[in-house]
């Protein structure tokens, strides 16, 4: 059992990975008690971020292990401390990628708590009283009020799930280039995965004209028919990259695997900004042609704050926008993993961490 701070006394049932395989077996861990500030919640819920998968295996260099991932968390409220604004027991509570910030700086104090240099994540991260942070692959999380958000009652838990980074990652940028309920804009999402499947739900709900930029000629039919794409283009064909050429107002690239920039930059119209989200091990190759011809920008960006991520949430609840997912018992997450490495999910894993049917 792990070591942890002395006012870790609650035992909890969790998943990890010990070392760069990856592999998950089942671990039990210790968290904190509840404190004033902090929502215990029964997690039902968990998605498999493709960060997950990076992390467990130590991509980044950057893995404490063991690691309990999981930053894509619906459940329960069971507990709220006495200074806990906002929430009661009973609730419906999502939890992301966030865990700590110093709640001070310019980025806390106008809810960009993401971008806080004292950041810590849901996982892998390092909390206030000193203890490393576990995910949401575990049957229990305490969390402090400010970072978790309400799931609307109209979106189903399993679904919604994805929403708390995948939902949250692709919608910040959007937002952030006015492409929210704004007029027609042509979008591209480069990667139709976790994120980019949103990303184009996102893009139709909000009434543009969406094309998938894809390694998978096998995803068109049902990127066209079920999630509505307007447009899709297998990067590996060159006569699809020369037609879409100049034709986009703004990319979003969310792919997890090493690619190279020029040929997607060179699908913006002159002026066009292309978002990466995406975060491969390795440094991308990226060409200054395609960016000084076509006076294009380029940027990234990290999830969203706390008070964008509920806004995302309760559009999600009036655009009624969820998540395409499989559901996975705990048992299968090895297996989830390998297939997300293979690119074989359509579009999420989530795991059904209390072991209940999807109708909650
Ligand atoms: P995912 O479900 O695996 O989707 C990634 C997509 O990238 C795949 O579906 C695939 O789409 C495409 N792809 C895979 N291998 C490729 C290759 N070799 N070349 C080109 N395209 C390839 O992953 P995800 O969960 O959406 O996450 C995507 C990335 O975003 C990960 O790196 C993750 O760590 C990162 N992320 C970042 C943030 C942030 O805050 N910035 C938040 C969450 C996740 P096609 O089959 O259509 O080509
Ligand atoms: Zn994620």
């Amino acid at each position: 059992m792990a070591q942890t701070t002395p006012n870790h006394t609650q035992t909890v049932a969790g998943w990890a990975a010990h070392e760069t395989s990856g592999e998950i077996t089942p671990y039990t861990f210790k968290r904190r008690e509840n404190g004033d500030t902090d929502v215990t919640i029964e997690i039902l819920y968990c998605g498999i971020c493709h960060t997950d998968l990076h992390q467990a295996k130590n991509d980044w260099g950057i893995t404490t292990y063991p690691i309990v991932p999981g930053h894509e968390i619906t459940g329960i409220i069971t507990k709220v401390g006495k200074k806990v604004e906002n929430f009661k027991v009973g609730d419906r509570a999502g939890i992301g990628c966030l865990a700590a910030s110093c709640l001070d700086c310019e980025f806390c104090k106008s809810s960009q708590e993401n971008y806080c240099d004292q950041l810590q994540f849901t996982y892998n991260g390092v909390f206030w009283d000193g203890s490393i942070t576990y995910g949401g692959y575990s049957k229990m999380i305490v969390a402090d009020y400010r970072y978790v958000v309400h799931v609307p009652e109209s979106l189903p838990m399993d679904a919604a799930a994805p929403l708390l980074c995948a939902g949250i990652t692709v919608f910040t940028p959007l937002k952030d280039h006015n492409l929210i309920e704004s007029p027609r804009k042509k979008i591209g999402v480069v990667g139709l995965g976790g994120l980019g499947h949103v990303a184009v739900k996102f893009g139709k709900a909000f009434g543009h004209h969406v094309t998938v930029i894809s390694t998978s000629p096998s995803k068109e039919k049902e990127a066209r028919e079920r999630l509505g794409a307007d447009g899709f283009i297998v990067s590996s064909n060159p006569k699809q990259m020369e037609a879409g050429k100049r034709t986009l107002d703004f990319i979003l690239d969310t792919v997890s695997a090493d690619h190279g920039l020029g040929p997607i930059l060179e699908l913006l119209k002159v002026n066009g900004t292309m978002v990466i989200v995406g975060a491969p091990g390795k440094p991308l190759e990226l060409p200054a042609f395609p960016l000084i011809f076509g006076k294009r920008t380029i940027k990234g960006g990290i999830i969203g704050g706390m008070k964008e991520t509920q806004e995302m949430m309760d559009l999600c609840g009036k655009y009624n926008i969820s998540c395409d997912i499989e559901v996975v018992k705990p048992d299968n997450i090895n297996e989830a993993f390998n297939r997300l490495a293979k690119n074989d999910v359509k579009y999420r894993f989530v795991i059904d961490i209390a072991g209940n049917s999807s109708n909650l």
